[in-house]
């Protein structure tokens, strides 16, 4: 029994260790890195004048939950935010119409164990309803639902990503639906640069609301929204900058 029990505590202490080995931040050989700029951060980009800043690392005085009123308890880091399994999306308090770009800053973790849209899954959300897919799509042929995609709208021309752990940026140049008198006659239009590289260009989104996003009468204004997908993806330096 005492044999036993001492295996057990060998097996326990192993476990231990290995848990305390993925760290989901560091890269370990078994990532094959296809250029060496993909291990090299994204330039990070300060806001410009007349820039609104919503997130610069201090706090989440410019966020709720996606309930509209609950607080953020998202763990601040270096500067970043961390997204954690359960805590559920957040949403800038203020609401944006019009046309306007968007620079957000992100990473998604290391997680050799995941796959597909399980590893590294997140999603900022213009006007909460449509996404720009994070995800870890590191060297994958870029699909509808893969990183820098609108969601199941269009995949990005080409698969700009860096490998996990490393800062990338959006640049998103965004231009709301056109009504007129309650009919839509311009819809959605976005550009995106996924490090600085036009992934899209001027593309017509032809729904009001991509998957899981908050919906709502899309003639009005919406919030930025990130989403939880259950992986503790980073974000810093969002800021948005209204068109003249
Ligand atoms: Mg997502």
């Amino acid at each position: 029994m005492r044999c036993l029990s001492l295996a057990a505590a060998l097996a326990c202490s192993v476990a231990v260790a290995l848990a305390a080995d993925t760290d989901p931040w560091k890269l370990d050989d078994k990532l094959k890195i296809a250029r060496p700029e993909d291990t090299k951060d994204a330039e990070s980009v300060k806001p410009p004048e007349g820039a609104v800043v919503l997130f610069d690392g201090k706090d989440f005085s410019k966020w709720v939950k996606r309930d509209g009123k609950s607080e953020v308890k998202l763990a601040l880091k270096d500067g970043a935010l961390e997204g954690a399994k359960g805590h559920g999306d957040i949403i800038t308090k203020d609401k944006f119409g019009g046309s306007f770009k968007l620079h957000v800053e992100f990473r998604v973790p290391y997680e050799p164990g995941g796959s597909g849209q399980g590893r590294g899954n997140s999603g900022v959300y213009v006007q909460g309803r449509y996404e720009v897919q994070v995800l870890d799509s590191y060297g994958l042929k870029s699909g509808k639902n893969d990183c820098a995609a609108i969601y199941n709208v269009a995949a990005p021309k080409t698969n700009e990503c860096k490998a996990p752990t490393i800062w990338q940026s959006y640049d998103i140049d965004f231009t709301a639906p056109k009504f007129e008198n309650g009919k839509k006659t311009e819809p959605a239009k976005m550009t995106v640069h996924h490090n600085g590289v036009k992934v899209h260009d001027d593309v017509a989104i032809p729904v009001d609301n991509t998957t899981a996003g908050l919906g709502g009468d899309p003639a009005t204004p919406g919030p930025i929204l990130l989403q939880d997908h259950g992986h503790p993806v980073q974000y810093r330096n969002i800021w948005l900058l209204p068109a003249k």
